[in-house]
């Protein structure tokens, strides 16, 4: 079968390289210049290696599996609120992984052929009758496909054309702050690993983890308001709001440079979609269901979705793609969309502030260790 996949982000991508070993005709249409993946580094939880597994694609991330660490959530100078035990959930359901997402991005691409990509080509339309999709590309010419993979990402044009009366997304008036550096000779660490810091003063937090051997991956979304800042503002107001935090939190932010932080405005889809599927056309990672970085479950989600569009388009005839994709929307879509909702939960649990986020870090402090790690498996139990 022709297929189109559109969007090369990671979902994108590892989608491609499953229906191409499926042995379709895939074709990758990418609108930036070149294939790339900006930013620092991201964590890839247990169900996020399976699914890359199941792709064929799981090597590379196992080779960067995380040390078994205790997470979970501490207030703002460090103190313990909710203990998760990492080790003994990663025994169960295997290694959470953090990378850096410029190499993740060229292992998963490694496999497909570079004929099969095309940069600089922005898909504008799809147009589909009864045999197939028309593809509209900007300097390409039009292409048809007996199935098309919408991965175009959070601000996906095409899930606007495709569902008209959705709101699109909800920005939540935050901001992600996020660097990777070398750990800082003489800054012990050792406590905050694979934890997330909070501070029901601001509302703000704070997440580290360990990349490979030597780096570290922060990462904070704080009530920083208004425009987004360039970054040496941005970390200059980060600075203030977490002078006072757990010293090794300023100490990392200042150590990084402001060339290497990254400022995102956090948003998510306002609402779930009602169908990943429409005919011929299938919907697949942050197009299909932009959730808030909260529980690091996006690109997890993704790679979920590609191996699922992998398996129900594997064995398929051009005849049988309706009915497939409808089986991959039944599959994927209650899932996704239940983590979506989870993670906006996490949001509001974590920027709380005032009375409310004092009774919260009480009550996360009487649950015991072992309940905590069996609500933060049943995430990653698919
Ligand atoms: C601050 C932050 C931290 C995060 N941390 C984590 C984490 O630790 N763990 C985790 O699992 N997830 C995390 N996520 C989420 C994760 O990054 C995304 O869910 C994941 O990258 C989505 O991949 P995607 O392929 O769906 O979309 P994208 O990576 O956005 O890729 C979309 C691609 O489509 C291309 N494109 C767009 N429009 C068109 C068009 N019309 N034609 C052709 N190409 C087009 C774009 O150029 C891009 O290459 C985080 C997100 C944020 C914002």
């Amino acid at each position: 079968m022709r297929i189109v996949v559109v969007g090369a982000g990671l979902g994108g991508v590892s989608a491609a390289v499953g229906l191409h070993r499926a042995g379709h005709e895939v074709t990758l249409y990418e609108r930036g210049a070149e294939l790339r993946e900006a930013g620092t580094a991201i964590v890839i939880m247990p169900n996020g290696v399976q699914a890359l597994d199941a792709l064929g694609l799981g090597d590379y991330v196992r080779g960067q599996a995380m040390p078994a660490v205790s997470g979970g959530l501490r207030d703002w100078r460090g103190r313990p609120l909710l203990v998760t035990d990492t080790a003994q959930a990663q025994q169960t359901f295997g290694p959470t992984v953090v990378v850096g997402r410029a190499r993740l991005h060229q292992a998963l691409r490694a496999p497909l052929p570079a004929e099969l990509v095309c940069t600089a080509t922005p898909v504008q339309r799809l147009e589909p009758d009864p045999t197939g999709v028309t593809v509209i590309s900007d300097g390409r010419p039009t292409t048809s496909a007996d199935a098309v993979i919408v991965a175009d990402g959070i601000g996906s044009r095409l899930r606007g054309r495709l569902f008209p009366g959705h709101p699109g997304l909800r920005q939540a008036g935050r901001l992600d702050l996020r660097g990777m550096l070398p750990n800082p000779p003489g800054l012990d660490v050792t406590d905050l690993l694979a934890g997330i810091l909070i501070d029901r003063r601001t509302g703000s937090m704070f997440g580290l983890f360990p990349v490979g051997e030597s780096d570290l991956y922060w990462f904070t979304d704080s009530a920083l308001r208004g425009t987004p800042p360039g970054a040496d503002e941005a970390r200059r107001q980060l600075l203030s709001l977490m002078a006072d935090w757990h010293p090794a939190v300023p100490a990392l932010i200042e150590a990084t440079p402001p060339s290497d932080i990254y400022v995102d405005p956090i948003a998510c889809l306002a609402e779930p979609l009602p169908s990943f599927a429409i005919g011929r056309i299938a919907l697949l990672g942050d197009a299909a269901h932009a959730m808030t970085p909260d529980l690091g479950q996006g690109a997890s989600q993704a790679f979920e979705d590609a191996a699922a569009v992998t398996r129900h388009l594997g064995d398929a005839e051009p005849a049988d793609v309706v009915q497939r994709l409808l089986r991959y929307d039944a599959e994927r879509r209650p899932r996704a969309n239940r983590l979506m909702r989870a993670s906006s939960r996490q949001s509001r649990l974590t920027s709380q502030t005032g009375a409310t986020a004092w009774l919260r870090d009480a009550l996360l402090r009487a649950i015991p260790r072992r309940l905590a790690t069996r609500q933060l498996a049943a995430i990653w139990h698919v």
